[in-house]
């Protein structure tokens, strides 16, 4: 691996947790997959292409473009292999096994990829058995749903340091770093895609992106599908909220 800082673009999550819960938020996800699995197959690739009315690639991140296959992100047309390293800190006693957690999320996610794909892809997830303890306690991350880039790094450096000699990053095309959702410093809500502008590097392969799952047990069961569609570069499609109003100022007393 490597050692050097390494810049990161983060794919923020828009929703509030609360939204992706929502009826909306399922569609949503569906129909991003469903958007980019008509591509997925050779056939659908060559006739999309050929379709006047098919989108194109642009230098957009996540574009909806049918025509071509950004090769940075591995495509969703066979089987791939996932890896998920269960991480613990030492100010925490996880409450939970590295089985109940995988069980959160799997079947699940695997049965739901295979339909939206009409059964053309398969995810197969690689659960390690144990926890591996961070250096650091779980409060030094200052995890959140936009941590910042230093923090975040250190996370990503710290969990890949401490995961490294127990995993051979070369076998998975998909990297799952779950943290114990019952450390202090875990905050449910930072889930998301973190794409590294820097790959880093672990057992002869680039890293160029990982999903940092801080989901609580039970989890929001569609937040893995959603963050994972992301790996395929999948775009969000809906709305962000607007932002929040300031607070309301208590009109001024008036004068006597
Ligand atoms: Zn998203």
């Amino acid at each position: 691996m490597s050692r050097e800082p390494y810049p990161e673009v983060s794919v923020p999550r828009p929703f509030p947790r609360a939204r992706l819960r929502s009826t909306a938020a399922v569609f949503t996800t569906m129909s991003a997959l469903a958007a980019t699995s008509l591509g997925t197959g050779p056939s659908a690739a060559e006739a999309d292409s050929a379709a006047p009315c098919a989108l194109t690639r642009t230098d957009a991140h996540h574009s909806e473009g049918l025509d071509t296959w950004n090769a940075a992100y591995p495509r969703p047309a066979r089987a791939l292999d996932a890896v998920m390293v269960f991480l613990s800190f030492p100010d925490a006693h996880p409450l939970t096994t590295p089985q109940e957690l995988t069980a959160d999320h799997f079947p699940a996610t695997t049965r739901f990829f295979e339909r939206a794909s009409y059964g053309r892809f398969t995810l197969r997830p690689h659960p390690l058995r144990h926890w591996i303890q961070m250096p650091r306690p779980s409060t030094a991350y200052d995890i959140q749903r936009d941590w910042s880039p230093e923090h975040r790094a250190a996370y990503l450096r710290d969990a890949l340091a401490v995961a490294d000699p127990r995993v051979d990053f070369s076998r998975y095309d998909v990297v799952y770093f779950v943290a114990d959702p019952d450390a202090p410093g875990v905050d449910s809500d930072a889930t998301k895609v973190v794409n590294l502008t820097s790959p880093m590097r672990a057992d002869g392969t680039d890293l160029r992106r990982v999903v940092t799952v801080f989901e609580q047990h039970p989890p929001d069961r569609l937040v893995l599908a959603h963050e994972t569609g992301h790996v395929f570069d999948l775009p969000d499609l809906y709305q962000p909220p607007a932002p929040p109003l300031p607070p309301r100022r208590p009109p001024p007393a008036s004068a006597p």
